[in-house]
């Protein structure tokens, strides 16, 4: 991974790392640089590329990933230069979204954001192209042809799939209807990409977990029932995409629909990695997406993860307490998805809340 300039990089290039962990790569070597500005050809200087190049071949790495958003002249300079694949953030998060869409509509979705990057790329691409080639008298070349037809192309296939996004979002309003019908209280689990959403996920449905899968398969989310002892209500509880800071807005837009599963919840989970030093700009990065996307209206519980992986001195005195979270006070939680500390508090904190919106709906009831 390469980050450039920017302050605080040792932090912005572990987490790239961290991205590229839960794309499936390893992390053989990381090089920060320091530019004031990006170079046009290369993005670095050719120093560093070279620098760059000799410790894929020590490492015997076969990808160079950047923080930064490259150019795609600078990709394909890059490239020859390195003589091996050179991707940046924002392929990067397409990727990891691309392998965890689940449903019909996440897979469209996926599809659509990376034609929708690819075109804007071509189309930068080819105007460059134009001009060189106007350049030298070759107007309308070969190149400009098959250039023209990709777009035509990507064109075709960005109106193919939003036509079929179209008719699945229409399915899945229904079933949004139907699963109001049956009344059920849902929560769903947000957080930094790596806090643990995934673990807590499986602890908590684990010990009770209906079979029940199925029941909305077409959603992005994982949903399962949850069971919280004699409240007996039936409670559902969703695992959603990760939260990463500096989200493409691009992607923002792409997966509103599915990150809307956080607005249509009666509560949200925040999980927060609490071992990690920077979970206060986590924290920030998750209330972001969630203002983004309408979502930060929705009652939420902090459930501070990792307890047993934290910093003996950071401790927390009480297992629970009141966090203020922009101007409003809300629960926290200790806990460790590892270990199953807290959970029984956890639990009993859901149990209570949800015996409390039942309480106020009948109250509502004329
Ligand atoms: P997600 O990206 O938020 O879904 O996070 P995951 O559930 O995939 O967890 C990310 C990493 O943190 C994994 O390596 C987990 O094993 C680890 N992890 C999750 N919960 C805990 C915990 O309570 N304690 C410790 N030490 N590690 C945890």
């Amino acid at each position: 991974g390469v980050d450039l300039g920017a302050p605080n990089f040792d932090g912005k290039l572990e987490e790239l790392g961290l991205l590229a962990k839960t794309a499936g790569y390893e992390v053989a070597e990381r090089v920060a640089c320091k530019r004031r500005a990006p170079d046009p050809a290369l993005f670095v200087g050719s120093g560093k590329a070279d620098e760059i190049k000799m410790l894929a071949q020590a490492t015997g790495a076969t990808e160079v990933l950047f923080d930064q958003a490259l150019s795609p002249a600078q990709q394909r300079n890059l490239e020859r230069h390195l003589g091996m694949p050179v991707n940046d953030r924002i392929l990067l998060i397409l990727e990891i979204f691309a392998q965890r869409a689940r449903s019909h509509e996440g897979k469209l979705q996926v599809e659509l954001a990376r034609l929708q990057y690819l075109s804007t790329r071509l189309v930068r691409r080819w105007s460059h192209l134009e001009r060189q080639s106007g350049g030298i008298g070759m107007r309308g070349g070969p190149g400009e042809t098959q250039i023209e037809l990709d777009r035509r192309m990507i064109g075709d296939a960005i109106k193919r799939i939003k036509e079929r996004l179209v008719k699945v979002k229409k399915q899945r309003a229904t079933q949004r209807r139907q699963r109001e019908r049956r009344d059920a209280f849902t929560i769903s689990l947000v957080g930094y990409t790596n806090a643990g959403k995934s673990s807590l996920f499986n602890a908590l449905v684990k010990a009770r977990a209906y079979a029940a899968d199925q029941l909305f398969a077409t959603l992005d989310t994982t949903t399962r029932q949850l069971y919280l002892g004699e409240a007996g209500r039936s409670v559902s509880l969703s695992d959603t995409v990760g939260f990463i800071r500096n989200l493409p807005h691009g992607l923002v837009d792409a997966f509103a629909a599915t990150l809307q599963e956080s607005i249509d919840a009666d509560l949200l989970l925040h999980v927060v990695d609490a071992s990690n030093p920077a979970y206060t700009e986590q924290i920030a990065a998750v209330q972001g997406v969630l203002k983004d996307i309408g979502a930060d209206d929705v009652p939420q519980i902090l459930v501070f993860n990792k307890l047993d992986a934290m910093h003996p001195d950071s401790l927390p005195l009480v297992p629970q307490d009141v966090m203020e979270l922009d101007g409003e006070p809300m629960d926290r939680v200790y806990v460790s998805a590892l270990t199953g500390e807290g959970l029984p508090r956890l639990r009993a904190l859901l149990a209570q809340r949800v015996a409390e919106r039942s309480g106020t709906d009948e109250d509502n009831t004329p």
